[in-house]
């Protein structure tokens, strides 16, 4: 690995103290910050106002990019855009970009692979290769940041639901999170930001406390511990029970809306008596439910539910009077849909 600092893992006070260790004002790193987050330039010989000197100090001490762009797909749809990186040590990451309505939104990872195993998400299909660091989930947005700008465009929606588990990388999550939410940095509203999660209880209630407006998504799928536990196998350690205590003590602390995410899967959770248990169990919470039809990946048989069987599952939950909505797939050519994002060179 690489041992020089990276630029995008630095928050402005330690950017600040490697500046001052080499002789210079405080202020300069203020200025590095602008022409990162602001002028959103992507190499030091870029930052014109520093000295030559300055400039080339700068080159030589901090890695200024961890993500080299590999193979990068356009859906038909044309509106959504997925690519592949690959980080210092080779391993692979993969950005969605999607246009909806007025809406930029960008759907980053939080580590290569993931090691949940979730049967039905290509991303568990293939394991945990690494955890993030902070810099590498925030570069994600300001390169997609770049690229929107070259059209007059901006990010207006950053969702941490790529690939990975950002409760299972929970520090560098959330300080990307916070990085992005900086004034002097990006300015990215805490309410632009959606956090999935599959369900990790322990850290649920801790991001309870953490003041941040973010969203919250729990990807529930299931909703008693039998199926559940056979489609999400972290259910086995952290039970419908535990999980719907730690989402009413956040919707309590925080006053938020939680949103749940359930994958229809045709004739597995797809049912009038799943959607009857699942009314039970958001009974009186402040939730929204999600209902997407599940996305086709590699090692995983089930099919999606069809038409007939999603509206009939969406009007059994809202003529108990919970909210909810259909959404829309997208991506599904280039596998950039929810639970796709894998390797794709070596698939
Ligand atoms: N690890 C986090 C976030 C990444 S997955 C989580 O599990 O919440 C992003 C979303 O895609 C989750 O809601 C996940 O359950 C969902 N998902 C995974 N595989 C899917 C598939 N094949 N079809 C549709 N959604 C899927
Ligand atoms: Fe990991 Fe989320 Fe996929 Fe489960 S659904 S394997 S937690 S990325």
């Amino acid at each position: 690995m690489n041992q020089k600092p990276y630029i995008f893992d630095l928050d402005i006070s330690e950017l600040t103290k490697i500046l001052r260790s080499w002789g210079q004002p405080g202020y300069r790193a203020q200025q590095i910050w602008h022409g990162l987050y602001q002028s959103l330039w992507s190499k030091p010989k870029e930052f014109t106002q520093l000295s030559l000197a300055l400039r080339e100090q700068v080159a030589e001490n901090i890695e200024f990019s961890h993500l080299t762009p590999s193979t990068r797909l356009n859906s038909t749809d044309g509106e959504t855009q997925k690519t592949l990186f690959h980080l210092p040590d080779g391993h692979p990451i993969e950005t969605v970009q999607m246009h909806y309505q007025r809406r930029q939104t960008v759907c980053i990872s939080t580590q290569s692979g993931c090691a949940l195993g979730c049967s039905f998400c290509a991303t568990g299909q293939m394991g945990l290769r690494r955890n993030l660091s902070s810099g590498e989930i925030v570069e994600q947005v300001v390169y997609y940041t770049r690229q929107l700008a070259k059209r007059g465009e901006r990010v207006t929606n950053v969702v941490l639901m790529g690939m990975g588990e950002p409760f299972h990388n929970y520090e560098s999550s959330l300080e990307a999170v916070r990085r992005l939410n900086h004034p002097q940095g990006l300015n990215f509203g805490a309410r632009r930001f959606t956090i999935s999660t599959v369900g990790l209880v322990p850290e649920i209630r801790r991001f309870a406390t953490e003041g941040i407006q973010a969203n919250l998504a729990i990807s529930l799928h299931a909703a008693d511990d039998e199926l559940r536990s056979s489609m999400i196998p972290i259910n086995r350690k952290y039970p419908l029970a535990e999980l719907m205590a730690a989402v009413r003590a956040y919707i309590k602390a925080t006053n938020r809306r939680v949103t749940f995410e359930w994958a229809l899967i045709d004739g597995i959770n797809d049912t009038i008596k799943q959607a009857q248990k699942l009314a039970a169990l958001t009974k009186g919470m402040l939730v929204h439910i999600n209902l997407i039809p599940l996305n086709p990946t590699k090692d995983y048989h089930g099919k999606a539910s069809a038409r007939d069987r999603t509206e009939r599952f969406y009007d059994t939950l809202q003529k108990i009077g919970v909210s909810c909505t259909i959404r829309l797939r997208r991506g599904i050519d280039i596998q950039a849909g929810c639970g796709q994002l894998a390797d794709l060179e070596n698939e």
